[in-house]
């Protein structure tokens, strides 16, 4: 079972993968940790990956498909081993070049992508999320006006700092920063869509709901 997860910053999606990969025996596949990992071990792609990474630049798909292919394979083993049900993938495929190198990746393991599930959140409801965030200063604590607010408006429970709203934070960086996952993830969507494969879910719900929504648009798939 191949599940992929998508939404923008702020819908939830880490958190649901969290909940969701356990539930469902999957391995939780994010290309972070997949190029931490490479690095770690210093493997001959994690050597090209650290160079580019210490540079300061994108890991160019080429690349990021050879190492969640290696990543696949790792999983394969792990589900012959009957330990695994499957891959959740967390922020891949983020292009549709990198969903078709997923395609031909899962092909030549006789596998394919099961569902895609979306979790939407209406954009004003996004930028109220993500621009309660308050941080301080000093010891880099992160706070949330709403869902963790300071013990006093404003100021740090631990030394008292005052917090401030980092610039990325602001509602004009946070919408510019939406519209453009919009544009890069428009062909994506669709791509799946026109495959009958896309499930939408709303991330307007408490986490409970969503979770269900989640699972229960997971099954329908897999048992079809
Ligand atoms: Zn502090």
């Amino acid at each position: 079972m191949n599940i992929i997860f998508m939404g923008a910053q702020g819908s939830g999606k880490g958190t649901q993968a969290a909940i969701v990969a356990p539930r469902l025996q999957l391995e939780k596949l994010a290309t972070g940790d997949v190029f931490r990992a490479a690095i770690a071990e210093e493997s001959e792609l994690g050597v090209k990956v650290k160079v580019i990474y210490d540079r300061g630049d994108l890991i160019p798909d080429e690349l990021t498909n050879a190492l969640v292919r290696e990543r696949l394979e790792r999983i394969a083993q792990q589900r012959s081993a009957g330990a695994l049900q499957g891959t959740l993938f967390d922020g891949f495929p983020r292009t549709a070049g990198q969903a078709e190198a997923l395609d031909d990746i899962l092909a030549d393991q006789g596998d394919r992508v099961d569902a895609v599930v979306e979790i939407q959140v209406p954009r004003e409801d996004l930028i109220a999320r993500l621009a309660g965030r308050r941080v301080c200063p000093v010891c880099g604590t992160v706070y949330h006006l709403d869902a963790d607010p300071p013990r006093m408006q404003g100021v740090c429970d631990r030394e008292g700092a005052t917090l401030i709203q980092r610039e990325d934070d602001t509602p004009d960086a946070i919408r510019r920063r939406l519209e453009l996952y919009d544009e890069l993830t428009a062909p994506l969507l669709a791509y799946y869509d026109a495959r009958g494969l896309l499930h939408r879910v709303d991330g307007n719900q408490p986490i409970d709901t969503v979770t269900n929504a989640i699972i229960d648009a997971i099954s329908r798939e897999v048992t079809r």
